[in-house]
């Protein structure tokens, strides 16, 4: 790598962002123009001009309904999805279905209506950072190749999603890695674990969108995901639009107005909830005070630490599945566990902390490392492993990922009429990985064969996500059960997923790169 072209390694956050770079054999986290560590996630409309990060979310009281937030919440998903469906409720922005059932998010910039996916949104704040990177490096370092993090539990097309935006952004995106991936190698290097004695080590990262859990397997340079899994909807937001819904129904009661259609006054009760969350964490009550909060209206209420708790410990329970699942998963035993590692603003809650050290039998939880930037930190170390910029210890570093969702085709058993999920790529199998399944034809004289790929866990195949499917025609006549194709499943290291089939009769090859609007063949 030249001087002048940095890598730079990006957490691309539900609520905040953070950069990180190789320096001289150490990672340092680069600063924004507001003198902070970590970005906020938003973007503003004005009225005149297009904000980014920090300014962006300064301005959100003014331009509530421009004020973009939550991307990642959105990235990859289809508009009449569940999840989308309750979120569009609670945001101040408007969103709308666009073509495929793709989300678009729609503002009012100088004057005009203007439309964006969820990733073009991704893109301005991926580029910020970009940004960020290059006027603290130094003008002239160009910081283009970056590594660019996604919840493990990420699916297909939220990934292809992400390497979009990153594109958009005028990025070289060397490589997606998962977060707790990064935040591992955060710790490793920190705790210099991994070049020394093995250790089992789980991380527990919760932010403000996503939980994500990993198991790996850290020691002499290698970085061994055993297991991961986790929630791509279930972060500290959820706590804030609880504490909000809160406060709209006291001042229900209170003044006999519902403002919950209200844009500027939910985020008004947003930005003053999480706030008070924040504050919960260190004490044990607070005040949540908004001023003029509805035609004038002052708004009190003390929220103590028992009444968060209370509102949210179904959520907090919640956490503790992707716990179990991993450990199952990676068939270890809480006693083979070295450290727990808390990752994410969300992990700093006292009741999670609990939670997680009843699961481990009151093994104390490993908090040294900073939540917030670790998971940058992990990546500007991939980002300069893979960029041949490193020296000493770091030059054996390797890292071993797992696929979070098992990966398979639709197929009919012989003694049914149902559509039956075939697993080819177990959930948590090393990747890059290829792997390969045969199939025939269901009826006699069949002259073509439709191969529907799905990600996910259910039996029947329709209850998982559907990625994509191709076809191959041309069959030669012969009766069931007869045809053999071979069909390949590969998936690369970040996680991208493609498959082709190959009638073993005739030679002849089809497939499909699974991409995010699932119908390129
Ligand atoms: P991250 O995605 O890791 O940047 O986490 C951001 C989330 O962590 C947001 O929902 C924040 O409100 C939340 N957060 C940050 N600090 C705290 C804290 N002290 N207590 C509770 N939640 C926090």
């Amino acid at each position: 790598m030249t001087e002048d072209n940095h890598a730079i390694g990006i957490d691309l956050g539900t609520t905040y962002s953070c950069v990180a770079a190789w320096q001289a054999d150490h990672v340092e986290i680069l600063v924004n123009d507001h003198g902070n560590r970590t970005t906020r996630s938003y973007v503003t409309f004005t009225d005149s001009k297009r904000l980014v990060g920090d300014e962006a979310f300064n301005q959100v009281g003014r331009f509530p309904a421009n004020s973009i937030f939550d991307a990642k919440r959105l990235i990859g998903r289809r508009f009449n999805e569940e999840t989308v469906q309750k979120d569009v409720k609670c945001w101040p922005f408007k969103v709308i279905e666009g073509p495929a059932d793709k989300p678009l998010i729609v503002v009012n910039h100088k004057g005009e209506e203007k439309k964006f996916a969820a990733e073009d949104i991704s893109s301005m704040v991926l580029a910020k950072m970009r940004e960020i990177a290059e006027s603290y490096l130094c003008s002239k370092i160009s910081a283009k190749n970056a590594v660019i993090t996604v919840p493990s539990y990420f699916n297909d097309s939220q990934r292809q999603a992400t390497i979009e935006a990153g594109k958009l952004a005028g990025l070289n995106v060397l490589r997606i890695i998962n977060e707790p991936t990064a935040a591992a190698i955060a710790y490793g290097i920190d705790k210099k674990a991994g070049w020394f004695k093995k250790r089992n080590v789980m991380i527990f990262d919760w932010g403000g969108g996503t939980l994500d859990v990993s198991l790996l397997s850290i020691g002499h340079g290698v970085f061994d995901v055993k297991a991961t899994s986790g929630d791509t909807h279930l972060g500290g937001e959820d706590l804030d639009n609880r504490m909000v819904n809160y406060c709209v129904e006291e001042f229900k009661t209170k003044q006999n107005v519902d403002i919950g259609g209200d844009a500027k006054a939910l985020r008004k009760a947003k930005t003053a909830c999480e706030k008070a969350k924040k504050a919960l964490s260190f004490s044990f009550d607070t005040d949540i005070e908004i001023d003029s909060w509805y035609k004038g209206e002052d708004f009190h209420t003390t929220f103590t630490r028992d009444k968060f708790e209370g509102l949210n410990m179904d959520i907090f329970n919640k956490c503790m599945e992707p716990v179990n699942k991993c450990l199952e998963d990676a068939k270890m035993d809480i006693s083979e566990v070295d450290d727990v590692v808390l990752v994410g603003g969300s992990s700093r809650i006292p009741k999670v902390q609990e939670l997680l050290q009843e699961v481990f039998k009151g093994k104390e939880l490993c908090k040294s490392i900073n939540p917030d930037e670790a998971v940058a930190y992990g990546a500007a170390v991939q980002a300069a492993a893979l960029s041949g910029n490193v020296t000493g210890k770091l030059q054996d570093f390797t890292l071993l990922d797992v696929t979070p969702l098992s990966l398979g085709l639709e197929s009919m058993e012989h003694d049914s009429s149902k559509l039956y999920m075939n697993v080819v790529i177990p959930r948590n199998s090393r990747i890059p990985v290829r792997r390969t399944t045969s199939v025939t034809t269901v009826y006699d004289y069949q002259e073509s064969v439709t191969f529907p790929i799905y990600e996910g866990e259910n039996r029947i195949a329709k209850d998982n996500n559907f990625l994509g499917k191709f076809t191959l025609h041309g069959i030669p006549r012969a009766p069931k059960h007869v045809p053999k194709f071979t069909v390949y499943f590969d998936m690369d290291a970040n996680g991208v997923l493609s498959v082709s089939a190959e009638d073993m009769s005739t030679g002849q090859k089809k497939g499909i790169k699974i991409n995010r609007d699932r119908t390129k063949n």
